[in-house]
Order: C-alpha cells, then structure tokens, then sequence
C-alpha cells in the first residue's frame, strides 16, 4: 500500500517541500506520495487525528501550526519540547511524535556559513516566529553568550526568551523594541545577524537599513532566495547565506524520521532547484516572489 506523508498548513501551494521530499521517496524506491494539505487552524485538530491511521507514515507541519500543534502530538522530542515548535511528526503505532528538524537544518547552516573562522559568541536574530524559535535554541546550544531578538510585537519576542529562561540562564538572551538605533547599537557589538522575520519574501524589502550593516558581521536569511538584506550585505562586505541549506537539512532529516533512510541530499537539491526554477516558492507555505533587482529583475523564489 502506499505510504503518505503529508504537509500541513495554511497556504501550503507554493511550498517547495513536496518535490524535494516525493523526489526522495522515487529515488530510493519507497513507495510513498507527498500530499500538501491546506489546512486552516481550526481544521488542524481533525488532521491531526486523520494522521494517527495506518496509511500515513508521518508528517511535516508549517505555517501557522508548528507552536498550535504541540497540544496535539504524544510525545514531543528534545528539540520539539526545548522549541515548543513542531515541524515534523512520525508515527509510534498510532501515537504521534513531534521533532523540530528546523533546528538541525539550521545548524549545518550556521556551520557552512562561519566555516573555518571562530564560532561567534554575539548574535542578533530579528523575528519571534517558530523559524526563530528553531534559531534561538541552535544558537543558545552553540555556546552563544549574547543573542538580542528584535520583533515587530515586542510581546511576542518576550515570550521566546522567557520559553527559554532555563535554558539560557547561563547568557545574555533578551528580547528588544524594534528600532532601528537601538538594531543598530547592537549589531554593531554582534558577529551574527540572522533574519528570521519573513520580510523579504514577497517584497523587495530588507528588514533594516543597509548602512547599519558593518563588514565584521555574517549574514544569514532563512528566507530561500538572494533577499534585499543578502544583497546589501554582500556589497557591505559581509559573508552571507540564504536559507537554501537550512531548508535541505530540515527536510533531510525529516526524510530520515520516517523512512529510516539516510536522505539523497544531491537528490533533494536538484528537485529543490527544479521548483524553484518551475516557480514554486516557498518552503514555508507562502506564495511569495522576492524581486532580485541584483539579478536583472528575474523574479527569485523563497523560502
Ligand atoms: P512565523 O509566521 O512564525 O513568524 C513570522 C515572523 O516574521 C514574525 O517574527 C513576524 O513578526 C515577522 N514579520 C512578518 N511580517 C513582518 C513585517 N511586515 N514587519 C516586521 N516583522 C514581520 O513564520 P516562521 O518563523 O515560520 O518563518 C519566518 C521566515 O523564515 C519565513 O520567511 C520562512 O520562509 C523562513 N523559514 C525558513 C526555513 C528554512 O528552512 N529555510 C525554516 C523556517 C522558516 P510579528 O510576530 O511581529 O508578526
């Protein structure tokens, strides 16, 4: 019988998860289909319970539902509980378990990025999302010792440090207004700006001011495509990275959770090229298209 796994949230028709992951199952022979399921939050519970049926072998879960799907699921791990943000389920029997592979994707990111240099210590991530949330955890497990959130609703980034008081109790972790002298006070005392804000995605727009941005500092955008903020900080002379490797390693190790299989990373990034170049768009669900003015215009997919 073929297996299903399927993405939920809401919108998910632009989402680049299915050709990466349906490419993955063809290749290894694995007779399972990828199925998006647009499903609004208050249809979320009825999904959930669909999936606990013996033809699904598990799930990946994105916008809006990574934080309201926690309630739902048996057993959360590590990363699942430390985040309160679920990304991926698989099954145990009939009982759920919800994983956080936005944390292990964003790793291997942060990991390609600083490459050979010292890990920084000093970080500032704008947004408070459950992208975020994936980021925080990564950095504070890093050893980071200051790390400053900025978000558009002050509330929501209080919330995420206060998720990981524990946690971060050994550093500096704070949640700060958004404004752009106080984003520019910090930036200049940090080695990491990370945009976990969705600013950029469907718009030519950068979440801050190119001038604040200073050569010392490493640039990653969880947003798949070369964003206004990549763009102004290479030309800053920054080192930068899009959210392309992190969106590969997540849905790896999610590949992984359900098959049991190490993933075909070459495999994965073909077809996540190959949507990308057909016009899909988003690996969280949105149907955006980031104007890559720095390309001559082409219209540049997202993350
Ligand atoms: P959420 O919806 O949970 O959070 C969205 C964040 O963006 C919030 O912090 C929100 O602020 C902020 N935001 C949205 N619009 C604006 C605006 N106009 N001005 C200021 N802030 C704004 O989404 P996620 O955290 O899941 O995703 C965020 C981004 O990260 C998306 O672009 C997504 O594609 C990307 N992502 C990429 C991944 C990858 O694998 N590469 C993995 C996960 C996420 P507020 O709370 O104030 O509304």
């Amino acid at each position: 019988m073929t297996k299903r796994v399927v993405l939920i949230g809401h919108p998910v028709a632009h989402s680049l998860s299915g050709a990466m992951q349906q490419a993955a199952f063809d290749h290894l022979g694995i007779d399972a289909r990828y199925e998006l399921w647009d499903r609004a939050p208050i249809a979320l519970a009825e999904a959930i319970t669909e999936l606990r049926t013996d033809d699904f072998l598990g799930a990946n879960v994105t916008i809006p539902h990574k934080e309201r799907v926690v309630p739902h699921v048996d057993r959360l791990t590590e990363e699942g509980h430390a985040t309160g943000a679920v990304n991926t389920l698989t099954k145990e029997g009939r009982k759920l378990v919800g994983h956080n592979t936005d944390v292990p994707g964003f790793k291997t990111a942060l990991d390609q990025l600083v490459g050979r240099q010292k890990m920084p210590r000093t970080a500032v991530v704008l947004g408070a999302g459950g992208g975020a949330r994936a980021v925080v955890y990564g950095l504070i497990r890093e050893g980071f010792q200051r790390v400053i959130v900025f978000n558009r609703h002050l509330h929501r980034g209080e919330s995420l440090v206060k998720h990981f008081g524990r946690s971060a109790s050994h550093m500096d972790l704070r949640a700060m207004p958004w404004h752009e002298s106080i984003i520019e006070a910090e930036l200049s005392k940090a080695k990491l700006l990370l945009n976990a804000t969705s600013i950029g995605l469907n718009s030519d727009e950068s979440p801050v001011p190119a001038e604040i941005l200073n050569p010392e500092l490493l640039v990653l955008d969880l947003i798949y495509a070369q964003t206004r903020l990549l763009r102004d900080a290479a030309a800053a002379g920054c080192g930068t990275a899009d959210g392309e490797t992190m969106l590969l390693h997540q849905g790896a190790a999610a590949f992984t959770l359900w098959t049991g299989q190490p993933a075909p990373l070459d495999v994965m990034a073909e077809a996540l090229k190959e949507a990308r170049a057909g016009g899909l768009t988003s690996a969280e669900g949105e149907g955006g298209v980031a104007t890559a003015a720095g390309t001559g215009g082409e219209a540049e997919p997202t993350a």
